[in-house]
C-alpha cells in the first residue's frame, strides 16, 4: 500500500465545512478564518515508546494524539477547528492504520475538528505530531501570563490518574475495574475544550497540566511574575487511585506523574462561579491553592500538607536534560 492509499483509505474523509476551501487532496489546504477572531495555533508530537508505550492499542495511540493538542487549545480558551497530521510509520499494517485513524477521527469528532490535510512518510519509528488550529473571540485568549497576587488556584478532575495509568501499562499490572480506569485516563485523555471557554471570563491565567502540576503550576506562576502555595489535603484524588495505592504514592503521582491534560488556572472570582461551571459540565473543579505576590523565577511554588511545608523534589519530564 503506498501513500496515496494510505490517505485515501484511513485519513480522507468527506466535510461539507464552509471554512475549508481546499482539503486533503492538493498541494496545501485552504482555509477561511473568521475574520473576527484570533487564530490559536498548537503542535505536538508522539513519539513511540517515548510518548506512548508500544503496545497501546492503536486507536488509544489516535484518540490521544489529538487530545493532547485539544488540551493545549482548551487552556487557551479556544475553538478547536482544524488539523494537519505528519504520520511517520515503519511500516504500513492496515490493522494498525484502521484502527489509530478510527481513534484520531473518534477524538475529532468529538470537538468538532477537521482533518484538512498532512504528510506521510516512512520511518524507523511511529511518529506523529498533530497541528492543531483554533480560534478565540479577539482579546479574549487565556494564558499563562495573567496570575495576579491573591487570586486562587483551581485544578480540573483528578491529577496524578494517568502517570498511575501509564506505570500500571509498563509493569503489565493485572487488571480490575480500578487499573482499567486509570489506563484509560492515560489512553484517552478528555481534552477540557468546553471547560476552557467557560472559565475564560473568569479565569486570569491557566495552563494544561502535561509535565506534572507542580512544575506546570510553576511555569503559570513564573511567567505571571507571581509566587503561590497549595495544600496538598486539598488535591483532588481519585477514589480509584486511592484504592491502589497508599495516599503518599498517590500525591505524589499527582504532583508530577504528568500526562493528566487537565487545566490549571488561576482566577479572583468567587468559588461558587466554578461549581456552578463544574456542576454544569459535570467535571469536578478543585480550589486547591493561592497566589501570592512576586517571586524569583525558582521556587516560585510551595508545598503544604495540612499546613506545614511540604518539600518536593522533581523536575517533571524533561526531553533534554
Ligand atoms: P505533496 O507531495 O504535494 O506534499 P502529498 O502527496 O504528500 O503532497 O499529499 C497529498 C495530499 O494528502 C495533501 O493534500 C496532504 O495534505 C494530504 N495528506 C498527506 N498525508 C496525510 C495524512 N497523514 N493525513 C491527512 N492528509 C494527508
Ligand atoms: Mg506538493
Amino acid at each position: 500500500m503506498d501513500e496515496f492509499e494510505i490517505i485515501r483509505r484511513y485519513f480522507e474523509r468527506a466535510v461539507s465545512d464552509e471554512s475549508i476551501r481546499v482539503g486533503i487532496g492538493d498541494d496545501g489546504a485552504v482555509l477561511r478564518p473568521d475574520p473576527n477572531r484570533d487564530l490559536v495555533t498548537v503542535i505536538d508530537t508522539l513519539v513511540s515508546d517515548v510518548h506512548f508505550p508500544h503496545s497501546l492499542p492503536p486507536a488509544d495511540i489516535g484518540y490521544r494524539s489529538v487530545a493532547v493538542n485539544l488540551s493545549d487549545i482548551a487552556a487557551m480558551a479556544g475553538r478547536p477547528r482544524w488539523m494537519v497530521l505528519a504520520l511517520t510509520l515503519s511500516d504500513s499494517d492496515p490493522l494498525w492504520l484502521a484502527s489509530f485513524s478510527s481513534g484520531l477521527f473518534a477524538a475529532a469528532e468529538e470537538f468538532d475538528l477537521a482533518l484538512v490535510g498532512g504528510d506521510t512518510t516512512r520511518g524507523q519509528e511511529t511518529a506523529i505530531s498533530i497541528q492543531v488550529l483554533g480560534d478565540v473571540e479577539v482579546d479574549k485568549v487565556l494564558t499563562r501570563s495573567g496570575a495576579k497576587a491573591g487570586d486562587s488556584i483551581y485544578v480540573t478532575g483528578t491529577p496524578g490518574d494517568a502517570s498511575a495509568g501509564l506505570a500500571a501499562l509498563q509493569s503489565g499490572a493485572p487488571r480490575n475495574r480500578d487499573v482499567d480506569y486509570i489506563i484509560n485516563r492515560f489512553a484517552r485523555p478528555t481534552a477540557r475544550v468546553p471547560i476552557g471557554q467557560a472559565i475564560a471570563e473568569h479565569a486570569s491565567a491557566a495552563i494544561d497540566l502535561s509535565d506534572g502540576l507542580f512544575t506546570d503550576i510553576e511555569k503559570l506562576l513564573t511567567a505571571s511574575a507571581v509566587s503561590g502555595s497549595i495544600e496538598l489535603s486539598e488535591l483532588p484524588l481519585s477514589s480509584q487511585l486511592i484504592r491502589l495505592m497508599d495516599e503518599d504514592d498517590a500525591l505524589r503521582l499527582a504532583l508530577g506523574g504528568g500526562d493528566d491534560y487537565e487545566l490549571c488556572f488561576t482566577s479572583a472570582a468567587g468559588a461558587e462561579v466554578f461549581q456552578d461551571i463544574a456542576d454544569q459540565h459535570e467535571v469536578l473543579i478543585t480550589c486547591i491553592g493561592r497566589v501570592n505576590e512576586g517571586s524569583e523565577s525558582k521556587n516560585a511554588l510551595l508545598c503544604t500538607r495540612n499546613g506545614a511545608e511540604y518539600e518536593y523534589h522533581h523536575d517533571g519530564y524533561r526531553h533534554f536534560h
